[in-house]
């Protein structure tokens, strides 16, 4: 359900990958993996629905296979919203996703 469980603080939460134990949210060098997935794509990791968080690489590892902008949650909110902080892969599914999402109806 979750890609995280913790709220971000003002100074942001010390939240690592699960698997490889890389900060999620660093300090603006490598970009954050900040997102969330849809519930059945989070049930195919065998984790809890707040079990913790995954990085992009371990999740796709977890999953065998490509996480595609499908994949992330349309009604997680501004998560899920393109930003100039996330990883430059991480935005380019955002922005994939949003553009789908505004070229509806
Ligand atoms: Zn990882």
């Amino acid at each position: 359900m979750f890609a995280h469980s913790s709220r971000v603080g003002s100074n942001g939460p010390d939240v690592r990958c699960l698997d490889c134990g890389q900060r999620l949210l660093p300090d603006g060098r490598d970009g954050h993996q900040w997102y969330m997935v849809r519930d059945q794509v989070w049930d195919q990791t065998s984790l809890a629905p707040l079990g913790g968080c995954l990085c992009l690489a371990c999740l796709e590892a977890r999953l065998g296979r490509a996480l595609t902008w499908r994949d992330l949650d349309q009604d997680a909110g501004p998560i899920n919203r393109p930003s100039e902080l996330d990883a430059p892969k991480l935005r380019a599914l955002k922005v994939a996703a949003a553009s789908a999402e505004t070229g509806k109806g």
